[in-house]
């Protein structure tokens, strides 16, 4: 038997009240930077199972020193979404919120963070239990606001790093619609980082029928927007990644005004930082040259916000993980994850601290019928085997540093 295998040994016993746990989080979920009670629960656990407790930054940190050895961090998220849910689950949520805007909103556990909480709740019990297994230093790290990119941000401004040691290695996990139990690896890129930017160009105001009087930002608008998709044809070298999307163009009201401004909503997705500076350096030259060119009377406004860092999974970590995966799962359970096109703040904090990571997904559906994606108002993971599995997972990346084998 591993010492990992010891750790699980007890599996049993926490899946149970795992279950409850997670059906009482689906039910009572909270809209990004308004976790309060589900952090409150999560830090009153972990203090009952003897870690030091920290809030920080709206999100908990239980931090458990076992002797000497290396520090390994493990982060959940713990953020749900305005979402209404549409499952005719005994535990589907009903509740309500009032978001940032004001508006009263369903609020529903749709991106599964519910199964990152309860999985890291029952590995912090499972690793304080079995303490002559592991040396070293576990920290369980909760993170509000991931949804909003804010939550990461948030405990690094409230001094994270300076409150729990310094990681050697940090994991996190994220439930996707693949099949239950079976674990997705990927080294190197797995989420993109992404970016938007409001782009306000100026003209100048004056009669449809005199554009001789004015400057026009429609026009100019209309010519940023055809000079961008430029960018990924003829900038990027062919076989990078990027995406450079206008999802929004606003300008004007009436068929005989000629506006004051056009307003442009641009979404940027890379898997490099070298491109991605590539990309943003290329649509600031062309928005300014473009005002320049029309005769533009200001200098345009560009606003960055919803950034996203890129998730770049460390090789060597990720091989060490896998490899430990491989051993406990069996081979047919741990995948080729690939990369995905969405985006997680998860990277600032090892980041912030210089840690290598991986992150992994946890299948959470029927291996016969594919979940809905994720922000679907049906998402809803099988309890088990995806709850067993994502703790499972977790103990086993841990242990495959701090555990005392051979
Ligand atoms: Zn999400
Ligand atoms: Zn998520």
């Amino acid at each position: 038997m591993t010492r990992a295998q010891e750790v699980l040994a007890n599996l049993d016993v926490t899946t149970l009240w795992q279950e409850d746990l997670y059906k009482q989080f689906h039910a009572h979920p909270e809209l990004s930077s308004q976790e309060t009670a589900t952090a409150a629960e999560i830090a009153r656990r972990l203090g009952s199972l003897g870690y030091d407790v920290q809030s920080v930054g709206g999100g908990v940190v239980g931090v458990l020193t076992n002797g000497p050895g290396k520090t390994v961090l493990m982060r959940a998220d713990i953020d749900a979404l305005p979402v209404t849910e549409l499952t005719d689950l005994p535990y589907a949520s009903t509740d309500t919120a009032v978001d940032a805007t004001g508006a009263t909103v369903g609020v529903m556990h749709a991106c599964g963070h519910d199964i990152h909480i309860t999985c890291l709740l029952g590995a912090a019990e499972l690793l304080a239990a079995d303490r002559d297994a592991w040396g070293g230093t576990f920290v369980a790290l909760f993170q509000p606001a991931e949804e909003t990119a804010a939550g990461g941000k948030a405990m690094l401004a409230d001094g994270l790093t300076g409150k729990v040691p310094r990681p050697d290695v940090a994991f996190g996990q994220h439930v996707l619609n693949h099949a239950a139990g079976v674990i997705g690896m990927q080294v190197g890129p797995v989420f993109s980082a992404g970016d938007s930017i409001k782009i306000t160009v100026f003209g100048a105001g004056s009669h449809g029928s005199m554009p001789h009087l004015g400057v026009d930002p429609v026009v100019l608008a209309a010519s940023i927007v055809l000079r961008l998709q430029t960018i990924v044809s003829r900038e990027v070298k062919p076989g990078e990644f990027a995406v450079v999307t206008v999802g929004s163009s606003v300008a004007g009201t009436a068929s005989n005004i000629i506006p004051d401004r056009a307003v442009l909503l641009v979404n940027l997705r890379t898997y490099d930082t070298g491109v991605r500076q590539r990309v943003v350096d290329s649509i600031e030259r062309i928005v300014r040259a473009e005002c320049e060119a029309s005769g533009s009377p200001e200098p345009p406004t560009l606003e960055y916000y919803d950034q996203f860092p890129l998730t770049d999974n460390d090789p060597e970590v990720t091989a060490v993980v896998a490899e430990a995966f491989r051993a406990h799962f069996g081979e047919a359970r741990v995948v080729e994850l690939g990369r995905i096109p969405a985006s997680e703040d998860f990277s600032r904090i090892p980041d912030a601290f210089g840690t290598p990571y991986t992150y992994w997904g946890l299948g959470g559906f029927s291996p016969e019928k594919p979940g809905p994606p994720n922000h679907s108002p049906f998402f809803a993971p099988l309890i088990q085997p995806t709850l067993r599995a994502g703790t499972e997972a977790i103990v086993v990346a841990v242990m495959a540093f701090l555990g005392k084998d051979g």
